[in-house]
């Protein structure tokens, strides 16, 4: 007979739901994690993982494209969608079977099935493992899915999501994308570079809307050099769907309209947590804006019932959901974590030219009351990013005037997804100009624009 009674049960395994369920393990709870469709959820199946391969296709294509420029020559370069996808699918395939492996290794029972709290306690469980099973504490980490705006209904075939997006059978000639966050702009981004004509439409006055405004604009003007049409401040009013196209209508926000046709959509507004049918009402468990309410340790209002990662509210990204997961069982066994602090988690957009930034904007840190002394180094004066044919970029670090605090750092470049971590580090370590000017960084390197951007903040900046 199967186990149906845990001390921890977890709705949900994706980031949050199985690193919640790892750690649970290590802690000596009898784990079990029910999951109705793929391990590794939408982070690793349909998110963060294949978007990054089918990206890398893209940048490899970009620079086939401009060998030239490296001495080499490159001819008859072609792009296979077919053999983009399949790559990208193989990659989903291999890390879900990957956390397949970890639960076996750690002990930790999978529930194949849809879960529903049916009072505290207990769930029951629909599908190939049904049944009613136990839990003394209750993680929902049932994540989220893309927000449908209306009139504009995703069909598989001309208005896409971000799961049709990923899998495109051929390269449509034209894409209208709804939405410049980090999905929209990656999605642009892959479709811009192999050759696709590309619309970006956002209702908000600035692109990437939750960057420092300077990173923003430096990515306008990259974007649109490459390519990408921009129309900020503008939102669809009506799509009309044809054989094998659609036509939009646009209206910016002084009432002005515009017919924009395109072989595909993708609506990329944005996404929504997954609340509903779990029975949180019933258990008076508190949501508000389609998202369940929690303290800084995944605690809901209703005690036994937890909630982590995306359909616990923004930001939605993996590395929030692992961590809210990790510092909720920590809890839960009485050990002592900090409180997640949403002012460190950083955020990263993996088109070309890449974004990432934490902590406050320039703006926010001002609004705040903050008199801030700002930093900026541009990639044309760094040896390494010249040498890597990459020239172009800023990092910019905000500094809080009076004590030195390092409040925030935005970037835009090659490779900043992987320098960001250093600021992150630095933040968490309550970093102050002081101890980052005692660094030293590595000679040639990225990261040496981390260090001169500092230094800049300072008065103090070599290579500029
Ligand atoms: C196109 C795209 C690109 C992205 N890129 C990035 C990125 O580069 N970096 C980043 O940090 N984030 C990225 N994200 C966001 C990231 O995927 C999510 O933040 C992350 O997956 C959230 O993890 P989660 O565990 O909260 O939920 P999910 O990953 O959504 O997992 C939830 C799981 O719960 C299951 N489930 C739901 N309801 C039930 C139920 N009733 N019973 C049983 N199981 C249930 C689902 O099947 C799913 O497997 C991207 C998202 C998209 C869509």
């Amino acid at each position: 007979m199967a186990d149906t009674s845990f001390d921890i049960l977890i709705i949900g395994a994706g980031p949050g739901g199985y690193v919640a369920a790892i750690r649970a393990a290590q802690l000596g709870f009898k784990t079990g994690v029910v999951e109705r469709e793929h391990l590794g959820g939408i982070c690793l199946n349909w998110g963060c993982i294949p978007t990054k391969a089918l990206l890398r296709s893209a940048e490899i294509y970009r620079y086939l494209k401009h060998a030239k420029d490296y001495g080499l020559s490159a001819e008859k370069i072609g792009v296979d969608t077919a053999a983009i996808v399949t790559r990208s699918r193989a990659i989903a395939k291999r890390l879900s079977n990957g956390v397949g492996f970890l639960m076996k290794k750690n002990k930790i029972t999978v529930i194949d099935g849809s879960a529903k709290l049916t009072k505290p306690g207990e769930v029951q469980v629909e599908g190939k493992s049904a049944g009613i099973y136990q839990g003394k504490h209750i993680i929902v980490a049932t994540g989220a899915r893309p927000r449908v705006l209306p009139g504009i209904e995703p069909d598989k075939e001309l208005i896409w999501t971000y799961f049709d997006a990923m899998v495109p059978k051929q390269m449509p000639k034209s894409l209208l994308v709804i939405g410049s966050g980090a999905i929209g702009i990656e999605f642009a981004s892959f479709y811009r570079t192999l050759g696709t004509e590309v619309t970006v439409v956002e209702v908000l006055p600035q692109i990437l809307p939750i960057e420092d405004e300077e990173i923003a604009l430096h990515a306008r003007k990259r974007l649109e050099k490459q390519g990408i049409k921009f129309l900020t401040d503008s939102k669809v009013i009506v799509v009309d769907k044809q054989k094998d196209q659609v036509s939009a209508i646009l209206e910016n926000n002084k009432g002005a309209k515009q017919s924009i046709v395109a072989e595909r959509i993708i609506s990329a507004a944005g996404v929504i947590g997954n609340i509903e049918n779990l029975g949180l009402a019933a258990l008076g468990v508190k949501t508000e804006r389609g998202v369940i309410q929690i303290d800084g340790y995944g605690r809901t209002n209703v005690a036994g019932v937890y909630a982590i990662g995306d359909v616990a509210g923004p930001p939605m990204l993996a590395h929030k959901a692992e961590h809210e997961g990790v510092v909720c069982v920590e809890a839960i066994k009485g050990l002592k974590p900090y409180p997640v602090d949403k002012n460190k988690i950083p955020g990263c957009t993996y088109c070309d030219p890449q974004i990432a930034s934490v902590g406050l904007t320039e703006r926010r840190a001002k609004e705040g009351g903050r008199e801030v002394r700002v930093g900026r180094f541009p990639f044309l004066g760094n040896g390494k990013a010249i040498a890597l044919g990459e020239d172009q970029g800023l990092v910019k670090t905000i500094f809080d005037k009076s004590t030195g605090e390092l409040l925030g750092a935005h970037m835009i470049g090659a490779e900043v997804t992987e320098l960001i971590q250093g600021f992150v580090i630095a933040m968490n370590c309550e970093t102050t100009e002081e101890e980052l000017l005692h660094s030293i960084f590595p000679h040639p390197t990225l990261s040496e624009m981390m260090y001169e951007s500092v230094l800049d903040a300072y008065g103090r900046v070599i290579h500029v």
